[in-house]
């Protein structure tokens, strides 16, 4: 077996089942970076409570998204797969962070400003710590690299800087920064054809969905927005049903639906016919896996228990030192 080069850490809140954009931009390269790193993924229930107007969900979203890691390939024997909550070093850490992190800086943040506006009415303590709790997440395990879009780069220097600042206030060096590996992170456009596929905006297509389902959302998706008539040419660079074809299709075909797309060759109708039912091909191994998985759920949470543990484990060494660095009695 190849030495890894170290420990990743990353997390996601739980939302339930996975769709495209996810899958698409965070799940399967959690997956690639097994082979490399001993990786350690959290479902953060804690910070979904900043945002949550009901918890009814929760325990059901954490199930469906951890249905969805497994079957996409999220291995429990090498990565630590578990739930925040049930590693509540990480609560002691936040608060410990909380002590070197000033305030007038949490409510700087562009992060938090944004928050606000998006929920004037839930402006919580919780929201403000938001940063704080997610470098107690990845300092808490001691993670080498964090994996992160270029928007989220600036939470991994929030953390580095956490790390700094405890480190030089205690005059010590048990927290280590971490470093952040730049992910290209590819922006997949909803079924509006315009914003970002999300489950809110309900532009999204599940990863589980049944083969009809998928059909049936593929068969709703803005095209080109010049080509009005079947007759018209159309341009597939600007229409989001080529860009998913060439993740899904094979080359051959997408030299096809190009050509064709340009010269009122082929109609919208029948590309998106092509893609749904590429998408479910390419989606078949996952939903079998899927399956199997659901029809065991005990054992699944069995694994996140498994992981905890674990986490626990690294987690609690790290505050034994933590607690000592400080000087608590
Ligand atoms: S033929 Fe395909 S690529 Fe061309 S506009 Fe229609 S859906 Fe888009």
């Amino acid at each position: 077996m190849t030495e890894k080069k170290g420990r990743v850490f990353s997390g996601a809140r739980p939302t339930g089942r996975q769709h495209l954009g996810n899958y698409l931009g965070a799940i399967q390269n959690y997956v690639a970076l097994q082979k490399e790193y001993d990786c350690v993924y959290c479902i953060v229930d804690i910070h979904a409570l900043t945002t949550v107007e009901t918890t009814r969900n929760l325990k059901g979203n954490t199930m469906e998204m951890a249905l969805d890691w497994l079957a996409a390939g999220i291995d429990p024997k090498d990565s630590i797969m578990f739930v925040q909550s049930h590693v509540p070093q990480v609560m002691e850490l936040h608060t410990m962070l909380s002590m070197v992190t000033p305030w007038g800086k949490l409510i700087e943040l562009p992060t938090f400003k944004e928050k606000i506006k998006q929920q004037p009415k839930n402006i919580n303590y919780g929201l403000v710590g938001y940063p704080v709790l997610m470098s107690a997440d990845i300092l808490l395990y001691k993670t080498d690299v964090v994996p992160v879009g270029v928007d989220q780069a600036p939470h991994i220097e929030f953390a580095r800087e956490t790390v700094r600042s405890f480190n030089y206030r205690y005059q010590t060096d048990v927290l280590i920064e971490p470093q952040m590996k730049i992910t290209r992170i590819p922006k997949v456009i909803g079924t509006d054809g315009k914003q970002k596929m999300s489950k809110s905006l309900n532009n999204h297509i599940e990863l589980a969905s049944t083969p009809e389902e998928t059909q049936k959302r593929v068969m709703t998706m803005k095209t080109d927005p010049q080509r009005l008539r079947r007759n018209d040419p159309g341009d597939p660079d600007v229409c989001n049903v080529y860009s998913l074809h060439k993740i899904f299709s094979g080359e051959e075909e997408v030299a096809m639906i190009n050509s064709e797309c340009r010269s009122a060759g082929i109609g919208c109708v029948d590309c998106k016919k092509r893609l749904a039912a590429n998408m479910n091909v390419s989606l078949a191994g996952f939903r079998e896996r899927r399956a199997e998985f659901a029809r065991h759920e005990n054992d699944v949470w069995d694994i996140l228990h498994d992981g905890a543990a674990r986490a626990r484990t690294i987690a609690e060494q790290t505050m034994v030192e933590v607690r000592q660095a400080i000087g608590l009695p």
